[in-house]
């Protein structure tokens, strides 16, 4: 009897597999980091063949970890960074390009001129996305315009686009056409997909405009399906990595799998995610609602053929990586957690704000001519002080997310959901309850992304009877409370947005 679900998280930093019992609890795991290649300010790339051979790598580790192997698995689940983007070809397999990832800023000026002439309000419209070099597209048009023999290769329909969780399940199901072993499923989910600009949010189709706005040929794109499909996107091929034929059930984009995950699945629910980013999402049932507060429209999820479940997300770019940055760029301290302890050193932060807008501001700014600055320096001040000012602007750019939502929404948080690296930072977390006016609670599953894709795979097939046995599954670790006064909350916050304002503005 099969009873695992196996779960890949394909993420920005690291490529993990988990596997979870019928409980939802986790029973055994491997995790590879990959390089961060950074061939000028600005860019960030992946080798996607290296993040294909972690893969493999960490599902025979989790499977050897969980003591189990492919026979005890039901079923397997995709999660993935979004908006990370690859082309290949369809015969070779071979990419054109290392993936873009979504923190890469080359696209600058292809964003910049669709806000110029009109086109960036038709992919609002349309894509519930503000023009931006986070997502897709651009990325896409970048490979097809830059890279020798690219874009004829897609005229001619040899060229696959995919985002990581497309890429992985083209190779998982038979990877390149070698040997008779044919090309394989060349699909993604509705999450990944509305991340690109190119997908019409409520059709849930690509669209042919906005695909004109990126000269990107229909051709390349995958087919879109449910995040947990009526039947299984494809089979694993059995000399694979996992050695065997296993059903390739669910896919979500990271997010969206935390949101699954942490069973926000009813309207008002919200959760945030602390990684190298931060990302917040409030379900807003089958209603799509457009923000006017800088938020993004998104698929929250597409169980079967249900209506889709839809999202309001605020994303930020830099909250974990502004700690990487205190260790590797500064080498104030040696690991992320010790961010915590050099904070604890002091009582408060001594008047410091630290707005790490390193690849400009994303929600609810969405500038990209902002960049970092540090204020409120006196001689008085240390390290402490300046580790204490990044974790509150972790909790700080949190808020700026949440009063947005609430203002788009009208619906008032009354408790924030929260998993990832950084909720192990007792004081991060104790400074995100002081700084919202909200309770903040974490689940007993941290490893909600991966949990959120076991449960969208586990649902296609059957291994979970549906979502009701997944709510009854949650359960609370820790909560922490609000103690700081309303007086000192708006007075920090009010100087919290001073701090933003001088960084706006920094380039052309
Ligand atoms: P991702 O999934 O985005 O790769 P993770 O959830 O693994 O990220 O979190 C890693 C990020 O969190 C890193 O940027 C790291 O600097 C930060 N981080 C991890 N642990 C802590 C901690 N105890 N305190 C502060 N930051 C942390």
């Amino acid at each position: 009897m099969a009873d695992y679900i196996a779960a890949i998280d394909q993420g920005t930093t690291s490529t993990r597999c988990m596997v979870f019992d019928r409980e939802g609890h986790e029973a055994g795991r491997h995790q590879l980091e990959h390089e961060q290649l950074l061939p000028h300010p600005g860019w960030v790339e992946h080798d996607p063949l290296e993040i294909w051979q972690r893969t493999g790598d960490v599902i025979k580790g989790a499977l050897a970890a969980a003591k189990i192997t492919a026979a005890d698995v039901a079923a397997v689940g995709l999660t993935n960074q979004r908006e990370t983007t690859v082309l290949w070809n369809k015969r070779t397999g071979r990419p054109y390009y290392n993936a873009i990832v979504w923190q890469d800023t080359r696209t600058d000026r292809i964003a910049s001129a669709l806000d110029a002439d009109g086109r960036g309000d038709v992919i609002r419209r349309k894509a519930g996305i503000p023009p931006a070099t986070y997502f897709a597209a651009g990325k896409a048009q970048w490979i097809l315009d830059n890279v020798d023999g690219a874009r004829a290769d897609a005229e001619a329909g040899e060229v696959l686009f995919g985002t990581m969780d497309t890429w992985l399940l083209w190779n998982l199901t038979g990877g390149a056409g070698d040997g008779g072993r044919g090309g394989g499923v060349h699909v993604t989910d509705v999450t990944n997909a509305s991340r690109t600009m190119l997908m019409d949010l409520e059709t849930l189709d690509w669209d042919d405009e906005l695909l004109s706005f990126f000269s990107i040929p229909r051709s390349m794109l995958p087919t879109i399906a449910a995040s947990s499909p009526t039947s299984p996107y494809g089979q694993t091929k059995a000399d694979g990595p996992f050695g065997a034929e296993l059903p390739i059930a669910g896919i979500l984009g990271d997010q969206q799998a935390a949101m699954v995950g942490q069973v926000c699945l009813d309207a008002g629910e919200a959760k945030n995610t602390y990684g190298t980013g931060n990302f917040l999402l409030l379900n807003t049932g089958e209603e799509l609602v457009r923000s006017d507060s800088g938020l993004l429209s998104t698929v929250c999820y597409r169980f079967g053929d249900a209506k889709p479940v839809y999202a309001l997300e605020g994303s930020i770019a830099v909250t974990g990586s502004a700690v990487q940055w205190l260790r590797d760029q500064l080498g104030i301290i040696g690991a992320a957690e010790e961010s915590e302890t050099l904070a604890r050193s002091v009582p408060d932060n001594g008047g410091v704000y630290f707005v790490p807008a390193f690849s400009g501001l994303f929600a609810p700014y969405w500038r990209s001519d902002a960049r970092g600055a540090i204020v409120g320096l006196s001689r008085f001040n240390t390290a402490g002080h300046l580790a204490r000012a990044a974790l509150e602007a972790i909790c700080y750019q949190s808020r700026d997310v949440v009063e947005a939502m609430e203002t788009d929404s009208g619906v008032h948080l009354d408790v924030l959901k929260v998993d990832g690296g950084i909720t192990a930072n007792e004081l991060c977390m104790q400074l995100q309850a002081d700084i919202l006016g909200v309770e903040v609670s974490k689940p007993v599953v941290a490893e909600t992304t991966a949990l959120g894709a076991a449960y969208a795979a586990g649902l296609s097939t059957g291994f979970w009877s549906g979502t009701d046995e997944l709510r009854a599954q949650w359960q609370e670790d820790k909560r922490w409370r609000p103690t700081w006064s309303d007086d000192d909350r708006a007075a920090g916050y009010a100087t919290w947005k001073k701090a933003v304002d001088r960084t706006l503005d920094w380039v052309d």
